[in-house]
Parts: C-alpha cells; structure tokens; sequence
C-alpha cells in the first residue's frame, strides 16, 4: 500500500521514524532553528497546559509556592558543589559576552536551578520557624544537547522544579517521596501511564543528590523512558551555600534539601505509550480535543446543530470541537483527528439529523461506530471518555507487564532487555552496570519501591546481591 503525506511509518518497521514522524505531522511539534531547539505548536502546548494544570493543582495543594528565579546564574555558583559541576558542565551553554563587551564572570544559562534557589534559600532561612521551605518554578532550562531528539531530549525543555529545605533527613526524605507519589499520580491518573516508581542506583544518581527516585514508563518498543525524578540533596548544597538555621535548642545547624523536576519529555511518553500506525492516542484528561464533531455535506443546518451539540458538551464539561473543513472530504478529516489523536469523533450529516443521531467513533474502536441520540449526547459522552481513559491505562498496564521478565540466568536477561525488561539481582557495582550496557545497552532503571525482594547472586558477574530487591534493566530513551 502506498503511504500519502499524511500517514506515518508503521511502528513495526521503524519506531523511531513512526515517533519523528508523527510528532510533526500531529502539529505537536517544530524543529527550532538552533541545534536541539523545538517549536511547540499549539495542540502540542495546550497538552502541556493540561498536565500543568493538573501537576500546578497537587503541588500548591501540598502546602509548596509558586516562584521564580533568573534564567541567567553567575558561573560561580555552579562551581561551588563539586559533583554538581562535573556532572553538568559538558550540557552547559555560557554568555561571556554581553552589551558588546566581554563579562567579568561568564554566566550560565540554568540547565536546572539548586544553585541559585541555594543562595537565596540561604539569604531567606535563619530559624527553624523559616522550615520547611516549600518552593515551585516552572521555567524553561537549557542542556546542550549533541543527539535532539523531540520532547525526550531538546537543548532547551519546559519543566518544573521543585526546591525544599528542611530542618532534617526525615523531613527531607518524607518531602522527596511525597513528590514522587505526585508524579506517580499525575502519570497514572491523567496521561494514563502505568509508570514504576522506584530508586536510582548510585551510577544514576543526580549530580550532587544523596539519593534520587524516578518514574519509569515502558514505551510500546520496549524501551523506558524516566517520566519524571525526585532527589534528596542531604546536607550537599546547605554545605555549599551555607543554608543553615537556628534550632530550637539554639544551635546553628545545617538544612537537608531536596529538588524535583518533571518535564516536557512527558508529552513523548504519552506518544509513545498510546499511540499506534494510525498516529496519536491521546489520554482525554489531557486531550485538547476530546470530542471533535465533523460535519458532513454541505449544509447550513448541519452546521448550526453541530455547534449547538458542541456548546451542550462543553457545558457538561467537555473539551469540543467542530471540524467545519467542509471543503475536505470526510474521509480525509477523519484521517486527520485519528493521527491526531482525537479520542472521540462524532460524525453529524443531513441523514443523522433526520434521525436524531450522530455516529460515534472512539480512537481505539475495535467494535466499530454506533450511532447516539443527540438529545442526550452530553449525558453519554462524559461516561465514555472516562471509559476510554480507563482503558487507556488497562492495555498499557497489561503491556508493561507482559513485556517485563524475572531473569534469573544471563540467557533469560538477554531475552528480556531485548523485548522489555528484567527484573534481576544485581550487585551494585558501576563496572557491572557498565558491562551491562556494553553487552546488551540496557541499563538499570531503578529498584522498585515494591518490587520483589531478591537474594543470591548478580546477574551478571555472581557476586552477592545489593539492595535485598530485584533492579529493572531496561533499554531506555
Ligand atoms: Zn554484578
């Protein structure tokens, strides 16, 4: 069969294609002039702003503020935490000069922003009546970025990064796994990803954290993609910037901080969890359009009962639209709102008017169109959008854990990074992950929270198991 202009490479042939591909033809995204940039075009922005919204609510309803701190950060700060400087210097991009002249000190563009948030949280912190310290910015950061690749890995990427300080580790440690079950629940419940939450192993780690968790989704190539990470700072950059308070006791005493960050990468994993040949899948809870109406002939009378039936379903609360491109033929546009992703269409023509009807189709509808009356498509259409987002969650689910294997051999391992994921015990050491990676490009992606435990030997290289669970390995974006 001859593919046209709007049509996307099968995943099955080439899923890397499938995913460049449909990122552009969907209107998600553009190519940036500059090298790893991107353009977010409005259906690709209005889903973020869905998920922001949603992520915006939870943050602010856990006690955290909104705030912001400048783009542009003296090149100082960064060399004040050692780790933190080797870990990001390769990614940084530096303005050395400014106004026609040279600066006295480079500065960096933030690619994220513990530094500055340091320097101020030590200006703002000096009793313990000050903790915790509860911050938020959503910002853009800068990585320079050698291999772009749309929404997963750009040069300058869309996020938010939470910032805490606290008076202790446990209070520090509760704060870091509070913002991961944040962000389990913001990718379960609204873009329907069956994400792991888990532990970074040291080799993982961010730069400069003590500890660092992560979600990770499996991408329907097999593949994780790390959909958002939660860090623990320890003492590290109270150290660095002198973040101290005064206890009740009296004493000075050293704040334990944390950071989180959940990005714009996002929108690639809900590309790449729900969609198919056909194009996007989009969850509702955060599809632009969620019931897109096409209109059918030519028809005044058509038309005014379409946007009379959009108006009743965004008075019950859903996101409508009318596809009034008459001069397109029907075919065509339901071609299109399928690569786009739309996850209801309702089909609206002389003949459903006469009847009372229109014809609904959902994205994933196996079981083929049905007609539904238009009096009372506001009651129905609610039920079948959560319906479908239901589902959505199920298929991704039941694909994730058919494609995860308990290796307990070399031979099972290899199987399973090939297809998916191994559960395996591991023995912790970075050369052994560094084999690994070698041998097969999987790396560890984390220890699940509530994973299985696992004893014995690693793996790989015999040695004794680390950790008391099994480690998931994974190819990963
Ligand atoms: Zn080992």
């Amino acid at each position: 069969m001859r593919r046209d202009d709007r049509g996307v490479t099968p995943q099955s042939e080439d899923f890397s294609a499938w995913y460049n591909e449909l990122v552009t033809k969907a209107q998600l995204v553009e190519r940036g002039p500059a090298k790893g940039t991107m353009v977010i075009r409005p259906y690709g922005y209005r889903l973020w702003e869905l998920l922001q919204a949603e992520l915006d609510r939870r943050i602010k309803d856990t006690g955290h503020e909104n705030a912001y701190f400048p783009l542009l950060i003296p090149e100082s700060y960064l060399e004040r935490e050692a780790q933190h400087v080797e870990g990001f210097s390769p990614e940084l991009a530096v303005v050395t000069h400014a106004g026609g002249k040279e600066l006295d000190e480079p500065l960096i563009v933030r690619p994220t922003s513990e530094t500055i948030v340091g320097e101020m949280m030590s200006r703002w912190i000096s009793s313990h009546r000050d903790l915790p310290l509860l911050l938020n910015q959503w910002s853009n950061v800068v990585r320079w970025e050698l291999r772009p690749r749309m929404f997963l890995r750009t040069t300058e990427f869309l996020w938010q990064e939470g910032h805490t300080a606290h008076a202790d580790e446990a209070g520090a440690m509760a704060e870091t796994m509070l913002a991961l079950d944040l962000y389990t629940e913001v990718a379960r419940d609204v873009a329907a990803l069956p994400v792991v939450p888990g532990e970074k192993t040291p080799g993982e780690r961010f730069a400069g954290a003590e500890r660092t968790f992560t979600i990770e989704g499996m991408m329907r190539d097999g593949k994780a993609l790390q959909a958002g990470t939660s860090h623990y700072m320890g003492t590290n950059f109270a150290d660095a910037f002198q973040i101290q308070y005064t206890s009740q006791a009296g004493r000075l005493e050293r704040c334990h901080t944390t950071s989180w960050g959940m990005t714009t990468r996002m929108i690639g994993a809900i590309v790449m969890t729900h969609g198919d040949d056909k194009g996007l899948v989009l969850p509702p809870r955060l599809a632009p359009y969620q019931v897109v109406i096409v209109t059918i002939g030519r028809g005044e009378e058509v038309r005014a009962a379409a946007r009379e039936l959009a108006d009743r379903l965004r008075a019950a609360g859903v996101r409508a639209h009318v596809d009034e491109r008459e001069h397109l033929s029907p075919g065509y546009r339901f071609h299109d709102w399928e690569l786009r992703g739309a996850p209801v269409r309702l089909e609206l023509g002389p003949r459903d008017l006469e009847s009372g009807t229109a014809v609904m189709a959902l994205r994933l509808g196996e079981e083929g169109k049905r007609p539904i009356p238009l009096e009372s498509a506001d009651k129905i259409l609610p039920g079948v959008l959560d319906g479908f987002q239901a589902y959505l969650l199920r298929r991704a689910t039941e694909f994730r854990e058919a494609r995860t294997r308990a290796a307990d051999t070399w031979q099972e391992f290899t199987g399973a990074v090939a297809a998916g994921w191994a559960a395996a015990t591991h023995c912790g050491s970075a050369a052994c992950e560094d084999d690994i990676k070698a041998e097969t490009a999987a790396t560890p992606r984390c220890v699940p929270l509530d994973g299985p435990p696992g004893s014995g030997a690693c793996v790989r290289c015999g040695q004794p198991a680390a950790y008391g669970r099994r480690v998931l390995f994974g190819r990963a974006y």
